[in-house]
């Protein structure tokens, strides 16, 4: 004869408290790198490019900025560390779509979509070219993106997708009752881990001759847009 197990069932904030407290409240991503100090800001610094922020965008800029002229200095200013926000954090799904999708894309550009879909392709390929260029660390695989039909009239919707996969064949790739058919983008999709690609675009920019400074929020911006303008840290 069987054992029954009476399970003894818990008010809901206590089950949840329990199971939570072992857990920390951080970032997963920034929990596997190293992540270097750099300095804070004192003083006056003169720079030819200032650039605020030190996420994908700030980091970005700044190696192509020296890629593109190695003489000018670069001066990018972190209001705390390198990567810690959107950059260090994200899903680390690095997508050749610019419009988030292309039906979104086809809704709102429908004269231009062809020409953004191109355009993100090729930025895509950037990235992964980059990734190559600088030996980056970032664990890239450009794993492309399996589309799935849960419903019988998303099986139409795929259909028209060059990488169709009827039920058998999207079964074959993972077994799932639930996926009635699919469609396969080899090209469009990547996986990063998106710490470390904030990590080594720090790297490399310090390399190119870039200075970070970290823990450096910029207050204000002084000028008068016609000549060269004063970035306040204090
Ligand atoms: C939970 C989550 C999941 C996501 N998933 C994905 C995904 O899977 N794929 C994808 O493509 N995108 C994803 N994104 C979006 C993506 O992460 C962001 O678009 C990208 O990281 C933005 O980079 P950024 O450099 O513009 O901003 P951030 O990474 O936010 O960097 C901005 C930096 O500027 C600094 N800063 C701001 N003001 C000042 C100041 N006054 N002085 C000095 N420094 C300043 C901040 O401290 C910060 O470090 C996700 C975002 C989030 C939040």
């Amino acid at each position: 004869m069987g054992t029954t197990v009476f399970e003894r069932r818990l008010p809901a904030p206590v089950a949840i408290e329990r199971s939570l407290r072992d857990t920390v409240l951080d970032v997963f991503w920034l929990d596997d790198v190293e992540r270097p100090e750099h300095p804070v800001l004192s003083g006056t610094v003169t720079a030819d490019l200032a650039i605020v922020g030190g996420g994908y965008a700030g980091l970005w800029t700044a190696v192509r900025a020296k890629e593109r002229d190695p003489d000018r200095r670069v001066v990018l200013l972190e209001a705390s560390r390198i990567a810690w926000a959107a950059s260090g954090r994200n899903g680390g799904f690095c997508e050749a779509s610019l419009t988030h999708g292309h039906e979104n894309g086809l809704t709102r550009w429908p004269d231009e979509i062809d020409r953004l879909e191109e355009l993100g392709r090729e930025n895509l390929d950037g990235i992964e070219e980059t990734v190559s260029r600088y030996s980056l660390d970032v664990d890239f695989e450009r794993t492309g993106q399996l589309a799935v039909a849960v419903e019988p009239h998303q099986v139409e919707w795929l259909r028209e997708e060059e990488g169709f996969l009827d039920r058998d064949a999207v079964q074959a790739e993972v077994h799932s009752d639930t996926f009635l058919a699919g469609a396969w983008d080899r090209e469009g999709s990547a996986l990063v881990h998106p710490a470390k690609l904030g990590l080594e675009l720090a790297r490399v920019a310090m390399q190119l001759g870039v200075e970070i400074y970290e823990h450096s929020l910029v207050r204000a911006i002084e000028g008068d847009g016609a000549g060269p303008v004063t970035l306040v840290t204090r």
